[in-house]
């Protein structure tokens, strides 16, 4: 029999109404053995997000505030979903322990954490599937970062024991017993562990929208919606800003060469999209598979004739880089210039001290800092096979009046990437669009 984990987000289980389309999702395909809940999210456009009611909780006593009244409104949505599903279970005692843990300064991240517990004690009961506790069998490292081979082993020999079970989303246990929690929307990435931990046939990733879209639907209207992606092409578009999926979900599953399938829970007949590994398999006869666009960066530009020839100038000013904690983003290069894009946040405040380090150790001609560039990456494993892919990108942005400032096409071919001024973003992303999709 196939296995399949599935991971619900907080707008899938908000409220009495979404438990009910999830257990009849899970029920309908007796594959769907693990369940992997995120905390109850928005209900309506401004309501407040579980987990944003627990941080502010843990600020409020860092203030010295009373949580009591604030505390309650979290009560009371966990009591509303259990009395309005009709389910016998009295959670009271648990919501205590949770009020009373906070008001003694447990950490930030037990406090986020508490959401995702709360709610998957519901979802077990609700489902009749058992509860593993993810502070069993999601560790992480002395240093704070997540320990994928110890959970592996952990978590394997632990879902052995349960033929179905519920493991809440997003947090895990440090080697000295305290809780602590991936990034925001970090339950994708406890799904995508469970996946790999019981080789499973696939990793459905059910949310509230119908899978990744070909462009931003805040710049292109109802864009279309990729029907499959390679792990590799997802990769970009995500470091570029597409955020249907946590960055970090993708690398368990990808690892066990495990397909992810993004679905829509108020509209599961939906096939959504699929995550699937880069094999041939997977040809497609798109040229593109999406766009995606990122403000915030700078680029530095460095000139100096001959530079080609001195031997180490590249490694130098990479060093500088590193010596100021900088990551660089591309490095497109001429052969008497050099172009180091990094994130405008990164140099804010270093900008002086990069500037002067910079003269001291490659002595360039110029030297310059720009700020207030956007990338715009185009992304297509079907570009290898296209020709002139970058003409039909390049000729799109320039008749829609955008001036091109950087190119840089990976030589994996997988994606062009076009670095643009911030103000024309919206535009070239409009006019690649366009040339491609429309
Ligand atoms: N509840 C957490 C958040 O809001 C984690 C998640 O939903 O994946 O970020």
């Amino acid at each position: 029999m196939q296995l399949k984990v599935v991971k619900f987000g907080g707008s899938s289980l908000a409220d009495a109404e979404q438990f009910r389309k999830v257990a009849s999702i899970i029920k309908a395909d007796p594959a769907r053995r693990y369940v992997i809940p995120s905390a109850p999210g928005k209900r309506f456009s401004d309501d407040v997000k579980v987990t944003d009611m627990l941080y502010n909780c843990y600020e409020m006593v860092k203030r010295g505030e009373d949580i009591d009244e604030y505390f309650g409104q979290i009560e009371k949505r966990y009591c509303e979903i259990i009395s309005d599903l009709g389910l016998d279970f009295d959670i009271s005692g648990e919501l205590t322990y949770v009020k009373n843990a906070l008001r003694h300064r447990s950490g930030r991240d037990f406090a986020a954490s508490r959401g995702e517990y709360l709610n998957g004690l519901i979802l077990a009961k609700y489902l009749k599937f058992d509860f593993i506790d993810a502070e069993n069998v999601i560790l992480f490292k002395e240093n704070g970062t997540f320990d994928p081979d110890k959970t592996n082993e952990v978590l394997r020999a632990e879902l052995a024991q349960h033929k179905r079970a519920v493991i809440p989303g997003f947090y895990g246990v440090m080697p000295n017993g305290t809780i602590k929690t991936f990034s925001r929307g970090g339950s994708d990435i406890t799904g995508s562990i469970v996946a790999r931990a019981c080789s499973a046939d696939l990793y459905e990733n059910w949310t509230d929208v119908d899978g990744f879209k070909m462009a931003d639907p805040r710049v292109i209207d109802n864009p279309c919606t990729i029907e499959t992606i390679t792990y590799r092409e997802l990769r970009e578009l995500s470091y570029m800003g597409a955020t249907v999926l946590h960055e970090d979900a993708i690398f368990p599953v990808r690892f066990a060469n495990i397909p992810i399938n993004i679905k829509n829970t108020n509209d599961p007949s939906k096939r959504g999209t699929m995550i699937v590994p880069s094999t041939s398999d997977y040809n497609t006869d798109k040229v593109i598979t999406g766009i995606a666009g990122k403000a915030g960066f700078s680029v530095i530009t460095i000139e100096k004739d001959m530079m080609n020839a001195e031997l180490g100038f590249g490694r130098k000013v990479l060093e500088v880089l590193e010596d100021n904690e900088i990551s660089f983003e591309h490095l497109p290069s001429g052969i008497d210039t050099m172009c180091v894009v990094v994130s405008s946040a990164a140099i804010a405040d270093k900008k002086e001290k990069l500037l002067a380090t910079m003269q001291r150790r490659v002595r360039p001609d110029t030297i310059t800092i720009t700020d207030g560039i956007a990338l715009l990456a185009v992304v297509g494993r079907g570009m290898v096979k296209a020709k002139g892919t970058a003409a039909r990108v390049l000729n799109a942005a320039s008749k829609a009046g955008v001036n091109i400032r950087m190119i840089d096409q990976g030589s994996s071919e997988l994606n062009i990437i076009i670095g643009i001024d911030e103000d024309d973003l919206k535009k070239a992303h409009v006019a690649i669009y366009n040339e491609f999709v429309k």
